[in-house]
């Protein structure tokens, strides 16, 4: 049930989170296992549980994580060296908590292919 994740708990406030960002559609804070110097987590209030989930409706939900994230990266200072974001998917994908989170990693070089 992804109204039950972890994440679901963390923006109704139930779990202690260290907040970022927060708009009427998006909570950001940071991962609590960070694998980079900056690494925060933005998802959408919305349960949706993968990117396989995600429906024609929820496109401009999902962009709003995008703009949360670059503008969040300007605030932190890390936009003109650049970051990455990752959204994993199920699985393969290393995907660990069912409500879809956009990864945003910075302040270090990444490497490339990621593993
Ligand atoms: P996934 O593996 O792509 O699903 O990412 C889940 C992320 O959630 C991992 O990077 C975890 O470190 C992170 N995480 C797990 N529990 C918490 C928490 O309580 N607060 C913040 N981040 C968490």
């Amino acid at each position: 049930m992804s109204e039950d994740t972890l994440f679901a708990r963390i923006i109704r406030r139930e779990i202690p989170a260290d907040i970022v960002h927060e708009d009427e559609h998006v909570l950001g804070f940071r991962d609590i296992d960070p694998k980079a110097p900056v690494h925060v987590l933005f998802v959408p209030k919305k349960a949706i549980a993968t990117i396989d989930d995600i429906q024609p409706e929820d496109a401009e939900l999902v962009g709003r994580l995008f703009l949360a994230a670059a503008a969040f990266a300007r605030r932190e200072g890390i936009a003109q060296d650049g970051y990455r974001v990752v959204m994993n998917c199920r699985e393969h994908g290393g995907q660990s908590v069912y409500h879809i989170h956009l990864h945003l990693l910075g302040g270090r070089q990444m490497g490339w292919p990621p593993g």
